[in-house]
């Protein structure tokens, strides 16, 4: 059984189908097909969901296939350096060719196409509208099923997947299962989005803007994704309690003060249109993985277990990294659901990486940053600031930054481009 029908639950269902017979999924909220509006369970759902290029490949091998579908519906596949039109306070930098090709849809879409796909595996279930609220005990203090309001739900194995709002490390009390505190980064971050109603035309056919200018100083920024259908969206960020106001006014006047003429102009256009705002975005991860007692036939997964800053991307990514780690030990957890500890413990080495991308490039900003944290927050974030001197430190940062090569950074020449003045070779543009 999974619990929650996100995209951590979703590809979790994905990963175990194969090795049991059924697999139940329960989410809280109606799921009709078709449904239009953004759903109550996930309302980050009005806000740019990027899909890491990592996490892209990972979703591709576990359901093939779907990047194709969803390009046939309607999201196109890009370069991600030539078709994003990466600005420093206004200034594009680059545009580099770099071979990864990268896919931009919302939310509710990426959500639709892979409910749709799993729904269709053999054995996979939903039972939506549904809230589970405990966990079923069983024979020698293994979890059992879960409880709902309609009564006890049966299975040889729960995975977590309820997002933020995950309630089982007060369940596990019951069992006797000790879970240290959790760790909190938090850099005051807040998104405020609004959903264009005009088509929009990005500069040099680009399908992204994204400002990090101000990241250094102010820990703001910005972009406006073209999104499936062309569908544009303009998203403003800020940390350290600088949030995007959510009055036309305010909102106009953050875009501005960001020296970006396309989001400033484009926030402007927009002054009739709601503008959403999400709050509190702290990095927190729940050390399951140094609990005490853990009982068998349990796995938490997504952001029950951990939840990141949203600016870097990393939610969905982590989420499909993990279901492949599931998918590699369905045959060990259907014949012993004891085996569950162990596999809990690497799906928390799924999340170290990005947690330490996180929690360096956040750490200025959380008050109490730790020495390591603070040093690679500072030499990521200069590379980001040089990343335009070369192609090569350009897509060693991506790639390290969408997981697909993080130790690239360490590369000779990459280093080497840092190490020499401002400039670089800006003849090497595509
Ligand atoms: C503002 C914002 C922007 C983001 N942008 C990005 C991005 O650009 N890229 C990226 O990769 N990630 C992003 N994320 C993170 C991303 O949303 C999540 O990491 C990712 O969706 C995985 O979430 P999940 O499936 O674990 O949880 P969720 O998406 O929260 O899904 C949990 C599901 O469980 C259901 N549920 C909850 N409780 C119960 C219950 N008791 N019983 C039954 N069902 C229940 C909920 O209804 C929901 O459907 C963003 C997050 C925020 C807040």
């Amino acid at each position: 059984m999974v619990v929650g029908a996100g995209v951590a639950g979703l590809l979790a269902a994905c990963a175990l189908h194969r090795d049991h017979a059924e697999v139940v999924v329960v989410e809280r909220d109606p799921l009709r097909p078709g449904a239009s509006a953004f759903r109550p369970g996930a309302p980050q759902g009005r806000h740019i969901h990027g899909l890491l290029i990592r996490g892209a490949r990972v979703v591709e091998t576990l359901l093939p296939g779907i990047r194709e579908q969803m390009r046939c519906s309607g999201a196109p596949v890009f370069d991600m350096g030539l078709a994003t039109v990466l600005c420093n306070r206004g200034e594009r930098v680059g545009p580099y060719a770099t071979g990864m090709e990268l896919q931009l849809f919302s939310r509710r879409f990426f959500e639709d196409h892979l409910r749709r796909r799993v729904l269709e595996l053999p054995g996979v279930r939903l039972m939506d509208g549904v809230t589970v609220n405990g966990l079923l005990p069983g024979a020698s203090g293994r979890v059992a099923g879960v409880r709902t309001r309609h009564g006890p739900v049966p299975a040889e194995l729960v995975v977590d997947a309820a997002g933020r709002s995950s309630r089982t490390g007060r369940w596990l009390r019951e069992f006797g299962c000790q879970v240290p505190a959790d760790e909190l980064v938090d850099a005051g971050a807040a998104y405020a989005t609004v959903w264009l109603d005009e088509p929009c035309e990005l500069p040099a056919a680009g399908r992204i803007v994204y400002e990090f200018g101000q990241f250094a100083d102010r820990g703001a920024g910005g972009g406006i994704a073209l999104l499936e259908d062309d569908r544009p969206l303009l998203m403003l960020f800020g940390r350290a309690g600088n949030r995007p106001p959510t009055d036309p006014e305010g909102f106009t006047a953050f875009a501005r003060d960001l020296d970006n003429p396309h989001l400033h102009r484009y926030a402007a256009a927009a002054k009739h249109l709601p503008v959403h705002r999400y709050a509190h975005m702290p990095n927190r991860r729940r050390p399951y993985e140094r609990a005490r007692d853990w009982p068998a036939g349990l796995l938490v997964a997504g952001d029950a277990m951990c939840v990141f800053n949203p600016v870097y991307g990393q939610g969905m990514t982590v989420a499909a990294l993990q279901a492949e780690t599931i998918a590699r030990h369905a045959p060990a957890l259907a014949r012993d659901p004891a085996a569950a500890f162990a596999v809990q413990r690497e799906l928390a080495a799924r999340t170290r990486l990005p947690w330490l991308i996180a929690t360096s490039l956040d750490s200025r900003w959380t008050g109490t940053p730790g020495a390591r944290q603070r040093l690679i927050g500072a030499g990521l974030a200069r590379m980001l600031d040089r990343c335009g001197d070369s192609r090569h430190l350009y897509t060693s940062f991506f790639r390290a930054q969408h997981l697909v090569a993080p130790l690239g950074l360490l590369h000779p020449g990459a280093l080497w481009t840092l190490a020499r003045p401002t400039g670089g070779d800006r003849h090497e543009h595509t």
